[in-house]
């Protein structure tokens, strides 16, 4: 996701870019993802909220040039989010939020337990209210990748599948090639978008790259015609979470569910640090089905589709890594999305573009930059994070 927007945003601009890709283009965690576009469910204390909504409102014109440009069909849907409270405590909290971000001018309501179920009529009866942004969206991430790998290949960049990028060469901080598993590739700049394979670009750059792959188990019902027609999201589920490691859209022990357009609904999904391990375990997919009539009761009978795994990119600091990698001219990092990727492609793209070829630095990228990570300090451990 991550090098395809870039390699997009750079050659619609002219310039020439090659991909160096080991495997296929979406074969990672930006085909895995649940694709939620959700800005506003974000905490607006989260660091991650800013770059979000700066994000948000490039995904019309994006996809306005993906559309023109490709024949791919990317299901994006503007459906709308329901950030659903079953506990007392959720649902004080969804409320302040909701009243923090409509006196910033967000336009976002706080919904009883009767308007919910209005709008969303098989939603578990528990329910206490909801948290309705109107706004939220969701796409396929898998054909949003390939699309954007499509458009960018028809500006002229080039894609090498299948090779395995290995190293740098040049010096005294400046690159002039990619080493490769099939030789060298010539470049006036490199940018480094390997996601959870990031840290082993230590090697390459000799400045520290703290990612680590964050493993999310996520699957899909089918169920014709959809029960539900927002995307919801279940912060703490009543009942429990059974001791899983199960994250929502925020963290937590939570669920989501988004009704995809060709029928099915993704359950999501797990978080797990357990190094490059892709094992869809027996627990977690008990966990996820077995939560889905807490959310949605007449899903209970839904057929089971398919479950698959993906690995997050995580940072200690839960925000990406994005700018000059230290001690490098010509060399950018663009990793470390966690759980935001395919919300955050659109700026990122957007803001290494302007980077590389305006030489013009985003405020933006002040809390991203690669060197936070090279003086010792400002990387803050989070507890939240490693939840196994
Ligand atoms: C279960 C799950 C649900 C998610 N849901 C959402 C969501 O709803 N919304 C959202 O915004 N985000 C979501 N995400 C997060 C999102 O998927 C990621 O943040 C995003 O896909 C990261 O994109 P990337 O391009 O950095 O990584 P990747 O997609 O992993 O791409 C990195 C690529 O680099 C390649 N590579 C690595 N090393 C090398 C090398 N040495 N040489 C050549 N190629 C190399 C890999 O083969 C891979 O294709 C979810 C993730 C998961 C796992």
């Amino acid at each position: 996701m991550i090098g395809c927007a870039i390699a997009h945003g750079l050659a619609r601009r002219g310039a020439r870019v090659t991909v160096i890709e080991r495997t296929g283009v979406a074969a990672e965690a930006s085909g895995a993802a649940a694709g939620i576009l959700a800005p506003r469910v974000y905490n607006a204390d989260e660091p991650v909220f800013a770059l979000a909504l700066a994000s948000d409102p490039l995904f019309g014109p994006l996809l306005d040039d993906l559309r023109a440009a490709t024949d791919l069909d990317t299901q994006y849907v503007r459906s709308g989010v329901l950030d659903l409270a079953f506990v007392e405590t959720d649902a004080k909290r969804l409320q302040d939020k909701q009243s923090r971000l409509l006196g910033h001018g967000h336009d976002v309501r706080w919904l009883s337990a009767r308007e919910t179920i209005e709008i969303e009529p098989e939603v578990s009866e528990g329910v206490l209210g909801a948290f309705y942004d109107a706004d939220a969206h969701h796409i396929h991430p898998e054909r949003f990748t390939r699309a954007l790998a499509q458009a960018a290949a028809r500006r002229g960049a080039r894609f090498q599948l299948g090779v395995d990028a290995i190293g740098l060469t040049g010096e005294g901080g400046r690159a002039t090639a990619v080493r490769t598993s099939t030789g060298n590739v010539a470049a006036g700049h490199v940018i480094i978008a390997t996601g959870s394979w990031s840290t082993f670009s230590e090697d390459w750059i000799k400045a520290p790259v703290p990612i680590y792959p964050a493993k999310g188990q996520i699957l899909t019902v089918a169920a014709l015609p959809s029960p539900i027609r927002h995307i919801l999201n279940q912060h703490s589920l009543h009942g429990g979470g059974g001791g899983q490691a199960v994250d929502g859209l925020r963290g937590g022990r939570g669920i989501y569910l988004v009704p995809r357009v060709d029928g099915t609904v993704v359950v999501g999904a797990t978080i797990e640090r357990v190094g490059y391990d892709r094992a869809l375990t027996a627990s977690a997919l008990a966990w996820l089905l077995g939560s889905i009539p807490s959310l949605v009761p007449s899903l209970r009978d839904a057929r089971f589709d398919r479950a698959w795994t993906g690995l997050r990119p995580a940072t200690p600091d839960e925000l990406p890594i994005v700018g000059r990698a230290p001690g490098w001219e010509n060399v950018t990092l663009a990793t470390g999305h966690y759980r935001s990727g395919i919300m955050l492609a659109p700026i990122t793209a957007a803001l290494v573009t302007r980077l590389i070829l305006d030489g013009e630095r985003d405020p933006l990228l002040d809390a991203l930059d690669p060197a936070r990570f090279s003086h010792g300090g400002g990387a803050r451990q989070s507890s939240e994070t490693a939840v196994q």
